[in-house]
């Protein structure tokens, strides 16, 4: 079964949920960032970081599981509203986004508005991903957009936005599951691949994620040898 952990442990009914999925490879300064941000706009308390198990469709993490969770407990010290939902690190096979909204849907109730958010690149692949014609049916996504890009190349995607999107918080939010909301986030220029890059060099990371989180890779010695 699920289990979360962070700063709100307790289970209750809320109104409103944003989830945020990513393989934390490590945790940066950026998904906390974005997470707040997003979270902000939306007017939602809660936000859950969801680690990815076994990615299905990206190369397996460097750190562990173990050590990528101990990065997220890390930088939630002090976090309040962020939690951490280890559901894909408990299940065992690739960690298919589909059972993992509908594990958030059981757990969170019908009436509960649940929102993923997730970057361009990912909804640019969404029609690669297991059953995603199902993911609407659990929650409702809120896409960071990219300057440039034309979503009408994408035929199955451009008959999804025409099916589900709205332009407005209110319309997104008033729908516990089934609508796209496209929002521009400013995206700072930190990434994971890009952290392990200078830990494996030897350069600093300091400033791009949470000192805790750094002085835990030096202290495990996790990226030193791999990028
Ligand atoms: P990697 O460099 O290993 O691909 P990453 O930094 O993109 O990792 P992930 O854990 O794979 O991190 O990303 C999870 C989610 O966070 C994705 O939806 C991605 O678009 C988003 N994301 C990653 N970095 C940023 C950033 N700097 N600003 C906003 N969103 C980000």
């Amino acid at each position: 079964m699920r289990k979360a952990t962070g700063s709100l442990t307790r289970q209750y009914k809320v109104a409103a949920v944003l989830a945020f999925g990513g393989t934390f490879d490590p945790l940066h300064n950026g998904h906390l960032r974005t997470a707040t941000d997003v979270a902000k706009l939306l007017g939602v308390a809660q936000v859950r970081l969801i680690p990815c198990g076994e990615p299905a469709h990206r190369s397996p993490p460097v750190a562990t599981a173990a050590q990528r969770l101990k990065m997220l407990q890390l930088a939630m010290n002090g976090q309040p509203g962020f939690m951490i939902d280890t559901q894909e690190l408990m299940r065992n096979g690739p960690s298919y986004m589909v059972d993992t909204a509908a594990n958030l849907r059981a757990e969170l109730g019908e009436q509960c508005c649940i929102c993923l958010m997730m970057g361009m690149d990912a909804f640019l692949g969404l029609p690669n991903w297991h059953q995603w014609q199902k993911i609407p049916e659990y929650l409702n996504l809120v896409v960071m957009e990219r300057p440039g890009w034309q979503g009408g190349q994408y035929k199955v995607l451009q008959s999804l936005l025409e099916q589900r999107q709205v332009t407005t918080v209110e319309a997104l939010m008033s729908a516990p599951a089934g609508k796209i909301l496209m929002v521009t986030v400013s995206k700072l220029a930190i990434s994971a691949s890009q952290i392990r890059e200078k830990i494996s060099t030897g350069e600093s990371a300091e400033g791009l994620l949470p000192e805790a989180v750094l002085e835990l890779i030096k202290a495990e010695k996790i990226y030193q040898n791999q990028a």
